[in-house]
């Protein structure tokens, strides 16, 4: 029962947690964000479908998400890079669940876009 929490705060800086907090307000999740600025003006984002979308957006959010349960947790911080690293890895795998073969060529290309921007 340690783990259980009661508490409405967000544990990395304490504010009201809810849905938009953890996945965009929160400091935590605005760096995964700053990392990525430009990806709704991503020309590889706007030329992919909606599948291709839901799939990368999907798999941002999951990432920022096991962060924040790491740290709820396990009390274990996961730096920006290592979400997008988590983001890469997760994304890497469900490439191979795409049967279209434009779908895995979007997924792959998000994959090898993240990397250059974690470097
Ligand atoms: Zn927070």
């Amino acid at each position: 029962m340690a783990y259980i929490t009661t508490s409405a705060s967000c544990v990395s800086c304490g504010q009201l947690e809810d849905q938009l907090h953890i996945f965009f307000s929160c400091p935590r999740a605005a760096q995964v964000c700053l990392q990525v600025p430009d990806l709704w003006a991503h020309q590889v984002f706007r030329d992919n479908t909606q599948k291709d979308r839901s799939t990368i957006i999907t798999c941002i959010l999951w990432n920022i998400w096991k962060a924040r349960n790491q740290k709820a947790f396990d009390n274990v911080e996961t730096p920006a890079r290592g979400v997008l690293r988590g983001f890469i890895n997760d994304l890497s795998l469900w490439l191979f669940r795409a049967k279209n073969p434009s779908c895995k060529a979007a997924l792959r290309s998000w994959c090898d876009s993240f990397e250059h921007v974690i470097g």
